[in-house]
């Protein structure tokens, strides 16, 4: 049924506008800023709320086919609407993997019985993902694949590389890729350095990202194709991405939040939900990261939405699978860690999270103005939410936000005319 929402008084930050606080009118799908207060219409106080665009996920692993002990499309975009996300694109490191039009085919189908909810799909970079002979990258995009990507692996030979940005280039596809020289990496667990030192544990030497990232963008340039650097995590993996973006290259980059929330130093007691490659890295990456988010040298945020089971996760740290899950958790955790701080605005947010990653892969891009197709979240930052076993959606909990409660909540999430989650009647709004 189509719902006529009026939110009072709410802080509006719309991509193309100024931000500005005001009513909002939702009815027949679309958003109007009325000057007279409608009849018929449910109404939502919003005063201390923020109206946002909807957030697009480009970087999410939701496991079907193959692993759906750990997670589904589902229960992956049940998660990602209890988060804000309205959109995301599915890795394709799936049992099988990605890496013919027919599965590409047949996982689009799927996605689109999900009413409302944009899930586009990834394919692979190269067949099985085993980084030796290309993929069916014309067949893939043909079946409607919007990027191609090994992740979580590199592709290492840089042969193999330079012949799949070519022919992406001239299909016009999106190439993301890990960067990683596995020779350096090996058998690392965590951030090469003194808590690794005093863990014992075998460390993931920074290098191993920033060659490969230096090797990747230079591949990129040498063809005249655009490239997209998945998890940079490291001061210097910055710079060399600040620089060559100076030179023209068509680089962009993507952070995910854990690296500007977390250091090594949580790693604690060998505490595996901390367990992410790229590793958490220590401070003065960190800040450098967080910078580089501010200042546009990272375009994108992204999840990186990893669900592994209890069983797998439960493993000893060296032996324990890499990933933490985040759909659900990042928004309120960003907020939390660098909004409420003052360190990251709602309008960079709102850029990073939803406006570029859309914009990189063509899609429309969501906005709250006079006549614009409804898409959007509320967030209340004065709501806490905890997230345990019993409220998390994903199928996964290995988060290092179990049963936290972290300051900033979504309360509403619309797309069109259809109201997608709603926690307001729980608080009496
Ligand atoms: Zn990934």
């Amino acid at each position: 049924m189509d719902e006529r929402v009026l939110i009072r008084n709410v802080q509006v930050v719309s991509p193309g506008g100024e931000t500005r606080t005001g009513d909002v009118l939702m009815a027949d799908g679309r958003w109007s800023f009325p000057t007279t207060t409608p009849g018929d219409c449910r109404v939502i106080g919003g005063t201390g709320m923020v109206l946002l665009p909807g957030l697009y996920d480009l970087h999410a692993h939701l496991r079907e086919p193959g692993r759906e002990d750990s997670e589904t499309i589902e229960t992956g975009v049940a998660a990602a609407l209890a988060g804000g996300f309205t959109g995301l694109t599915a890795m394709p490191d799936t049992v099988p993997p990605v890496d013919n039009g027919g599965m590409v085919h047949s996982l689009r189908d799927i996605a689109g019985r999900t009413a409302g909810f944009s899930i586009e799909v990834a394919g692979c970079i190269t067949r099985g993902r085993l980084g030796q002979e290309l993929a069916e990258i014309g067949e893939m995009q043909s079946r409607g694949a919007v990027m191609i990507t090994d992740d979580p692996e590199p592709v290492s030979n840089p042969q193999v590389l330079r012949r799949a940005l070519q022919y992406a280039r001239d299909l016009g596809v999106l190439v993301a890729t890990t960067c990683d020289v596995k020779e350096l990496s090996g058998s690392g667990a965590m951030h090469d350095g003194s808590v690794s030192y005093r863990l014992g544990l075998p460390g993931l030497h920074p290098c191993a990202e920033e060659i490969g990232i230096a090797r990747d963008i230079r591949l990129a340039q040498s063809c005249g194709s655009r490239i997209h650097i998945r998890g940079v995590s490291t001061a210097r993996s910055v710079e060399t991405i600040r620089r060559y973006k100076s030179e023209g290259v068509a680089v962009t980059a993507e952070a995910f939040p854990h690296h500007l929330l977390f250091t090594d130093a949580d790693v604690g007691e060998y505490d595996t939900s901390f367990k992410v490659k790229p590793p958490l890295r220590p401070e003065s990456d960190r800040l450098a990261l967080i910078q580089a988010v501010r200042d546009g040298v990272i375009d994108v945020l992204a999840t990186d939405h990893t669900p592994h089971t209890w069983f797998e996760k439960t493993r000893d740290f060296g032996s324990a699978p890499f990933g933490m899950t985040g759909l659900e958790t990042a928004l309120s955790a960003l907020h939390e860690g660098l909004i409420a701080p003052g360190r990251l605005s709602w309008e960079t947010l709102v850029e990073r999270f939803s406006t570029a990653p859309r914009r990189l892969l063509g899609l429309e891009v969501p906005v709250i103005q006079e006549g614009s197709a409804v898409n959007a979240v509320l967030f209340d930052p004065a709501r806490e939410i905890t997230f345990s076993p019993e409220t998390l959606k994903s199928r996964s909990h290995n988060t290092p936000y179990l049963n936290r409660t972290l300051k900033g909540s979504v309360v509403w999430v619309a797309i069109g005319s259809k109201v997608m989650v709603d926690r307001l009647e729980r608080a009496g709004d």
